[in-house]
């Protein structure tokens, strides 16, 4: 049951993509405002919840300083997380990732760690 709406609204969507796309950006245009005040909760939320998974530090040499922090996606290493996501995507996206220091980061993409 639940494939069968999914499937219907991936058709729907594909079907009217132009159409949706067009009436999103009239949209924002007539509610800039409220979209912007939207837009920066999201960002505000996200962020702290970001800077409390970075406190956890660094996976490999215990960095512990949440500026120079990022996530590592395990699997999809070309994958990053956004501000303006929703809240389970971005709990969804922080569950594939490990909190890494900058140079740990790097050292962890080239194969070295
Ligand atoms: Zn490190």
């Amino acid at each position: 049951m639940k494939d069968k709406r999914k499937q219907y609204f991936k058709e729907y969507y594909q079907k009217n993509r132009k159409k949706k796309l067009r009436y999103g950006v009239q949209y924002r245009q007539k509610n800039r405002k409220r979209c912007l005040e939207t837009c920066m909760r999201y960002h505000d939320r996200n962020k702290s919840i970001i800077v409390q998974v970075r406190q956890i530090g660094c996976y490999f040499c215990s960095e512990l300083d949440i500026d120079i922090l990022e996530f590592a996606h395990i699997d999809l290493k070309d994958v990053s997380i956004s501000y303006n996501y929703g809240f389970e995507r971005l709990i969804k996206e922080i569950e594939k990732c490990e909190v890494m220091c900058a140079n740990c980061h790097i050292k962890f993409d080239l194969g070295k760690l």
